[in-house]
């Protein structure tokens, strides 16, 4: 890793925040146990970090996509019960079994390959999940398939069910008849199938009220700071903070136009402050003439393209000092909050955060080492 003296850009994770996030949503959900989504490193913000604070936050059930992040997740927390939301690939049974993953078997294909790896394994048996897909398309028994499981009893897994999931498509868009829709086709497929505990929300449905709840949540975003309801005042604790580090001040002495095609035009006296990250760094491109920076609480508009390691910002309205070789602009945080971002550059905090690059110095904050 980048020191902080030679960095581009600090990026500052607070871990302290990504557990006061999690006891946040634990107390929301009253009764329900609340698990955390960690797939694509934790969001982009480190999972080796982020998943121990988790789990001394009290969080046991952890969710990630891929089966290699579940083998890597069992090398951190050897305590936590861990589930692969992309299911088994064929042949990927053994290692399932040997880090104790649980698959969430999204198809009778995989449910058949599942209870045929356990009839055969000598391993003891683990528990897996089903995936009832009522609406995404996307994973999950389509409804099809569904039907044939409850009309061919034999289909019926024969090993221990752990969560039969589903996923909502628009949990944060709270009037939208879909949530009803696909809640009724969760709770019908529920009373058809045998019992077992149930879990639907993510970090939006968990703010849908009680009746989205069922025996366990997986929020993801939400913990890591992003608003869980867009149209609301943020309820979450802010993770991230991301100071870029100006290289270079021009004061425009004749109008000219700054970066690739030109885009942008500064009349005499203007001041352009050059920072030293781009979208080789996840700072996405569409924020070029959208996005803006903090110098000391004020605005600094980000003008021209984005290039690949370097933004130039228009800093007239900023002190001198505080956009000297070396001054650190705030690009992401307090003033300038990951949702903001999204929306400056047409996108969502999901991809700002799992965009974040590996050229940046990163800060843990945590008061509990
Ligand atoms: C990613 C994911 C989640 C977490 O969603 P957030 O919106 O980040 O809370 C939950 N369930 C499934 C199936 C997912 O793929």
């Amino acid at each position: 890793m980048t020191s902080p003296d030679r960095c581009g850009a600090v990026l500052t994770i607070d871990l302290d925040a990504i557990a006061a996030n999690y006891r946040l949503l634990r107390d929301r959900l009253g009764g329900t146990q609340c698990g955390a989504v960690v797939k694509a490193d934790a969001y982009g913000l480190g999972m080796a970090k982020v998943a121990p604070v988790l789990f001394g936050a009290g969080c046991k059930v952890f969710f990630v996509a891929h089966i290699d992040e579940g083998i890597e997740l069992r090398r951190i927390l050897d305590g936590a019960d861990i589930h692969v939301f992309n299911g088994i690939l064929p042949g990927t049974e053994a290692d399932f079994a040997e880090y104790r993953l649980s698959p969430v078997l999204n198809s009778l294909g995989e449910i058949e390959s599942w209870a045929k790896f356990l009839a055969a394994s000598t391993m003891p048996p683990l528990p897996a999940d089903i995936h009832i897909d009522t609406g995404m398309s996307r994973l999950g028994l389509p409804h099809g398939e569904l039907v044939t499981l409850l009309g061919e009893r034999r289909r019926m897994p024969s090993f221990d069910v752990a969560y039969i999931i589903s996923h909502l498509a628009c949990a944060d868009q709270p009037t939208h008849p879909m949530n009803a829709r696909q809640l009724n086709e969760f709770r019908s497929a529920l009373a058809a199938l045998p019992a077992a505990r149930a879990s639907l929300a993510n970090s939006s449905a968990i703010f849908l009220g009680p009746d989205y709840h069922f025996d366990l949540a997986r929020p993801g975003v939400a913990l890591y700071g992003v608003n869980p309801t867009p149209k609301n005042i943020n309820p979450m604790a802010q993770v991230v903070s991301l100071q870029g580090k100006i290289l270079q001040t021009r004061v425009i002495d004749s109008p000219r136009t700054v970066g690739y095609g030109a885009t942008h035009s500064v009349v005499k006296g203007g001041r352009i402050a050059t920072v030293a990250m781009g979208y080789a760094d996840g700072y996405l491109r569409s924020l070029g003439n959208s996005g803006c920076g903090f110098c000391g609480g004020v605005r600094a508009p980000v003008v021209g393209r984005i290039s690949m390691d370097l933004i130039t910002l228009d800093v007239s309205a900023v002190a001198e000092h505080l956009c000297r070789p070396g001054s650190l602009v705030e690009m992401i945080g307090a003033d300038n909050p990951v949702d903001s971002v999204a929306a400056g550059g047409g996108t969502i905090g999901y991809e700002v955060l799992t965009s974040l690059g590996g050229r940046y110095h990163r800060v843990y904050r945590d008061s509990s080492v």
